[in-house]
């Protein structure tokens, strides 16, 4: 599970935090009891470097074919 780790504005502590990445950006609370905190950016330890260099989504081919009438849908 990744970890993420907050900093509370009302302290100053910084605290980790163990959620699901569907959680990532749900507010935490200060071990303190506050509730002002901030999702600092932290090494994630999952998945490892896979998000890094990710590749560009290709386009489609302009005029490539593909048109209704080339697919034999027209007649
Ligand atoms: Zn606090």
């Amino acid at each position: 599970m990744p970890r993420y780790e907050f900093r509370c504005r009302s302290c100053g502590t910084t605290f980790e935090v163990n959620r699901p990445m569907a959680e990532s950006g749900a507010p935490a609370s200060c071990p303190d009891g506050h509730g002002d905190t901030v999702k600092l950016l932290s090494t994630v330890a999952v998945g490892g470097t896979a998000a890094r260099g990710a590749a560009p989504t290709p386009a489609p081919a302009p005029g490539g074919g593909g048109g209704c009438c080339g697919g034999g849908c027209c007649g």
